[in-house]
């Protein structure tokens, strides 16, 4: 599992469809979001606008 920051991410994105599972962006904490973009290789979770600069 690579480490977050030395990871050249694939983010796809995530939905919950139940109001009791819901994230929060790793990056900036924002949410908690009812979707989010995780990275395939090192599982990182991040919102929309982070996944363009994380
Ligand atoms: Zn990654
Ligand atoms: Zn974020």
């Amino acid at each position: 599992m690579a480490v977050p920051g030395s990871c050249e991410h694939s983010f796809k994105m995530i939905k919950s469809d139940t109001t009791l599972l819901l994230w929060q962006c790793n990056i900036c904490t924002s949410g908690p979001h009812w979707y989010i973009y995780e990275c395939q290789n090192c599982k990182l979770k991040t919102c929309r606008p982070c996944t363009a600069k994380a």
